[in-house]
Parts: C-alpha cells; sequence; structure tokens
C-alpha cells in the first residue's frame, strides 16, 4: 500500500491529520470498534456477506457512463461520470451503512444511531435499519429538516425515529454532537452509523475503506474501455467520502491528477462558505485533528452552502492530509456556479444530478476547456438530485411553474 495508507493504519494518523480527541467514556468502544473492524476485514464471511449486498441490494457495480453531450458542450477533455447516484437510495452513502451495519450486527448491537444533513445518509441509515430490523435513530439539525422534509418523511417510513436538533444553527455539526452524545450515553447496545470519513479513529479509515468500491470499480470499469487510466478525477467534498472512495482507486497512480471540490458557498467572508481547505485552520472537530473553519479565538465558525450535504465546517482528516502533502488539489465553486451546473447537467444529459455534485460539475468544466481533447476526466456522481429540485425552483423564481 501506498504511503497513504501507512499512515491511516498506524494509530490512525494521517500525517499530523486524525487520531482519537473523543470523550473519555467513547474510548473502550472506539477500540472495541477497532478491534473488531480489523478481524472482519479479512473474515472470508464477512466479505462474502458484504460483497452479496453490494451487488444484490445496492445494485452494483454502478455503471460508467460517457457524458458525449457535455463533452461536446465543454469543448476539451472527454467526461466519463461514475453513477453513485444508480444506487439504491440514490447516493453513494449505502456502500458505508451496509458495511457498517454488518460490523454493528457483528459486535451484537440492537440500536443503531445516525447524523444526517440533506438526509441522505439518514435515509441510508434508515434502510439498513429496517433491513436488519435494528432500533433506528437518526439525529437531524431542525433547519435541514426544513429544507429536506421529503427525506425525513421517508426515514419515518421505514421505521426510524427522526429527532430534531435545535442547537446552535441546527444542521449538520448539531447534528453530529447530538449522535455524539446518545452514543456516549448508550454504547453498550448502540452502534453510531457516523455518515462521513471524520470523527475519531477507526471512522475515517471504516467509511474511507467502505466507499473505495467506487474508486476500485471505476478504475477497472475506464481501464476496460479505454486501455488506460483518466488524466483527471473530480469529486465533491463535504466530510470527504465520496472523494476519499474515488481517490481511493487511483491515489497510487501518480499520472492521475485528482481534485476535491469543496462548496464556496456566496462568498469568501466567514460564514457564508464550506470550502475548508481554503480557509480552514488546524483544530478539532468531532473528535479528529484537522482543518476546521474557525474565527481568531478557535471558535468554529458556522459553514453554508445551497447544497446541506457540503454544510460542514471540518473535512475528513485524511483530506486534511492529501491537501498538505500535495496528492490531491482542492479547490471551490459558488453557489450560483453549482445551480448553472445542475441545470446544464439535467438538460443535456437529462440527469438530475444532487446539488452537492453539482460543484463537482461545474469544476470539471473549466478544467475540461483547459484540457486537450483526447484526455479524459472522470466525475463522481455521488448522487442523484431529486431532493433538491424544490429548492433549486424556489431560487430559480418562475423558471419551472
Ligand atoms: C452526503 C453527500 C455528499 C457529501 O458527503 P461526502 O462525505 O463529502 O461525500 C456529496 N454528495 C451527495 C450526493 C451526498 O449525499
Amino acid at each position: 500500500m501506498g504511503k497513504e495508507s501507512k499512515h491511516s493504519e498506524k494509530e490512525g494518523y494521517f500525517g499530523e491529520f486524525g487520531g482519537r480527541y473523543s470523550p473519555e467514556i467513547l474510548h473502550d468502544a472506539l477500540v472495541e470498534l477497532e478491534a473488531t473492524y480489523k478481524k472482519l476485514k479479512k473474515n472470508k464471511h464477512f466479505k462474502k456477506e458484504l460483497e452479496y449486498y453490494r451487488k444484490n441490494y445496492i445494485g452494483r457495480p454502478s455503471p460508467l457512463t460517457y457524458a458525449e453531450r457535455l463533452t461536446k458542450a465543454w469543448g476539451g477533455a472527454r467526461i466519463w461520470l461514475k453513477r453513485e447516484d444508480l444506487n439504491h437510495t440514490g447516493a453513494h452513502k449505502i456502500n458505508n451503512t451496509i458495511g457498517q451495519v454488518l460490523i454493528a450486527k457483528a459486535m451484537g448491537k440492537t440500536r443503531i444511531i445516525a447524523e444526517t444533513g440533506a438526509g441522505q445518509h439518514g435515509v441510508a441509515t434508515a434502510t439498513v435499519g429496517a433491513m436488519f430490523q435494528l432500533e433506528t435513530v437518526v439525529y437531524m439539525g431542525d433547519e435541514d429538516l426544513r429544507r429536506q422534509e421529503l427525506n425525513a418523511i421517508r426515514m419515518r417510513m421505514m421505521g426510524a425515529k427522526v429527532v430534531g436538533v435545535s442547537a446552535g444553527t441546527a444542521t449538520l455539526k448539531d447534528a453530529t454532537s447530538e449522535a455524539m452524545r446518545d452514543w456516549a450515553l448508550n454504547v453498550s447496545n448502540t452502534h453510531y452509523i457516523v455518515g462521513s470519513s471524520i470523527g475519531p479513529h477507526p471512522f475515517p479509515t471504516i467509511v474511507r475503506d467502505f466507499q473505495s468500491v467506487i474508486g476500485i470499480e471505476s478504475r477497472k470499469q475506464f481501464k476496460k474501455e479505454n486501455g488506460k487510466l483518466p488524466n483527471a478525477v473530480v469529486a465533491c467534498v463535504g466530510g470527504g467520502s465520496n472523494a476519499i472512495g474515488m481517490f481511493y482507486g487511483f491515489i497510487k497512480d501518480k499520472k492521475v491528477k485528482l481534485y476535491g471540490v469543496e462548496a464556496g458557498g456566496y462568498s469568501s467572508t466567514p460564514g457564508s462558505h464550506s470550502a475548508t481547505m481554503a480557509f480552514g485552520k488546524t483544530g478539532f472537530l468531532h473528535g479528529t485533528k484537522t482543518l476546521v473553519i474557525q474565527d481568531e479565538f478557535g471558535q468554529i465558525v458556522p459553514a453554508h452552502s445551497v447544497s446541506a450535504g457540503l454544510d460542514y465546517p471540518g473535512v475528513g482528516p485524511e483530506h486534511a492530509y492529501l491537501h498538505q502533502s500535495g496528492r490531491v488539489t482542492y479547490a471551490n465553486v459558488n453557489d450560483e456556479g453549482a445551480l448553472d451546473a445542475f441545470l446544464e447537467v439535467c438538460r443535456i444529459e437529462g440527469i438530475i444530478p444532487a446539488l452537492e455534485t453539482a460543484h463537482a460539475f461545474q469544476y470539471a468544466k473549466s478544467l475540461a476547456k483547459e484540457m486537450g481533447k483526447k484526455e479524459d476526466i472522470l466525475i463522481c456522481l455521488s448522487g442523484r438530485g431529486d431532493k433538491d429540485v424544490a429548492e433549486v425552483a424556489r431560487l430559480r423564481k418562475g423558471e419551472f411553474s
């Protein structure tokens, strides 16, 4: 394995980032989780079970689609899409929740909990909770509940309890804090399914491993079809799980350029964006050492994005490391740019992408124009945008009524 992964196996550090900075009360649970996962990872039965659900429940492998019309419209490099939008529940999140529910089952847990922003991870958790008949509780900020009511209804229909969180800005960061509190109180029978490559060790490693199926499949599919590898790979970054999963297929291929795209919001002033790589400083958030958007006193500054899934003031510790090491280039795209790309992909390709993914599309567009026609860009299409159509229609008043 490459240098990047060696860090992660060692005490859960990626360079100086990562580690386990969580309340004392969770220490034993995290150690147990780490030990269980280490064993399961090599267990034949576990691997077979995971493979079974990937194929027969999620619908993997997800297709690789050549975007002929986007390629033509952008007038540069060829554009390829890894279709995580076609997974059951409509995003990459289920790759992780299936894996983690199998760990929870192996540990004999009877209850699962999760945090959610846009509600995608909540839905993916409610889904596996129903399938394995486990008591399921999902924490969601009141502000996100308002923006994504339909996802809350989906979760309840599948039997999950959705708990609104009114603390702070009532968004993802606050829901995560509340889920951590629940876990500390109920750790004996409960597994916390963290939804992105964030949190204390071993979560960033576990989530990355389950999401790396995206990059491993993509590399194989692309090579089979083209006899070569793509020149560039682009993915959006909230906490960073779809991106790290995609990048992991290519991280050792030094000639493949990797690009992570964060949410630039509506301006560069604190509180109006989620561009952690551009504006964050080293700090601690949700049990890990990473880059965090904070003020001069070290107080976390609320994040903003038009897409609830990117609305997070930190980033996974492995991304902070990949930024520092230079292996991945991070950029950001603002709300308007994401909205434009969202509508362009709808009209040109007949695919409604998630607003999160639209950030990656807008960045890929500028990249494509600088590249040659024989070069290739692979985009991680992390999810479908059905959840976003009401919000987009509201923001583009009158255009769709
Ligand atoms: C949750 C979500 C994201 C952002 O989360 P990451 O952990 O950064 O991948 C991106 N796209 C979609 C469709 C999502 O649901």
